[in-house]
């Protein structure tokens, strides 16, 4: 099972989140059949925002979501308190040439546009307060400076974002898939920021330790160099979607009677497709029978 750690460092001054997310990545890979670029594209967001949902208190679900002007049409990745992390792309079949460097051109298939945040809470005790929303334009499109950007400038916290994805051409597609998310929090010391910035600035690739069976903790470390760290929570981390046949059964049945009829008397049933996991959920006459008597 992927994991994640929480840290702190600095006299509480740093904050850190690392995640190994190999696993996470492959299940949204199987299940949504995205091209490599795209798959880079989707497992970064996935890693981005289990990262940032487990820095924030207070809150039950939250959303990274790109809307772009590129080919991928927009992303959106969903992390909840429990470590569930879910999410997809618009377009999975898109591809691009790699960069010069070799690398997936995710920029290049996201193009401009808005990069969001967006933050639940209440679901849990049946409370549904407004949803806080923030939002930055696009800076990189290369995803990880973008959550940094978004940091910096919408919650006033300067950070440093590494995230990660491997490829692999055969099952499970996703060699290596991690990231760790340096925030500084007011107070901190312009020496340790320096330290901090020179060492992530020759860290090695991410993924290629996360290959060689690097933790959540030896990320951190990596990131930290000599500066001491204390590891104040850790959780896992998993693809995981709430649909279900109940779930699916209720959204027809919020189409209205008329809508179920036709279904019943055109297809007798009727398919549903969960958008963020692509689970497919089969109706049969049956069931919807059910649902108009309930109706009716
Ligand atoms: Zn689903």
């Amino acid at each position: 099972m992927d994991r994640l750690v929480l840290a702190t460092a600095a006299d509480s001054t740093v904050r850190l989140i690392a995640a190994v997310t190999s696993e996470t990545v492959s299940e949204a890979v199987r299940r949504h059949g995205t091209s490599p670029t795209a798959s880079a594209a989707m497992g970064r967001m996935l890693t981005g925002a289990a990262l940032m949902g487990a820095s924030l208190k207070d809150f039950d679900r939250l959303t990274a979501k790109i809307e772009c002007t590129g080919p991928i049409g927009g992303i959106i990745a969903e992390a909840n308190e429990k470590g569930h992390v879910r999410g997809y792309v618009k377009n999975p079949d898109v591809e691009l040439p790699a960069k010069t460097n070799g690398k997936f051109d995710v920029s290049g298939i996201i193009g401009e546009g808005t990069f969001y945040i967006i933050r639940e809470s209440g679901f849990d005790i049946g409370l549904h307060r407004e949803p806080y929303v923030g939002s930055v334009p696009i800076v990189s499109g290369e995803i990880a400076e973008d959550f940094a950007y978004y940091l910096a400038k919408s919650e006033q916290i300067p950070s440093a974002v590494l995230l990660g994805v491997l490829l692999q051409n055969s099952e499970p597609f996703v060699t290596a898939a991690g990231g760790v998310m340096v925030q500084m929090m007011p107070g901190v010391n312009e020496h340790i920021v320096t330290m901090i910035e020179d060492t992530i600035a020759h860290v090695p690739h991410l993924t290629s330790v996360i290959k060689e069976g690097a933790t959540p903790e030896e990320l951190i470390r990596l990131a930290l160099g000599d500066i001491k760290f204390e590891i104040l929570e850790e959780r896992e981390v998993q693809f995981r979607c709430n649909c279900s046949m109940e779930r699916a059964l209720s959204m027809i049945a919020a189409l209205g009677s008329q809508e179920v009829r036709s279904m019943l008397d055109e297809d007798n049933g009727a398919v549903m497709t969960c958008g963020f996991c692509s689970e497919i959920y089969q109706l049969s006459g049956d069931d919807l029978r059910e649902i108009l008597a309930v109706e009716s």
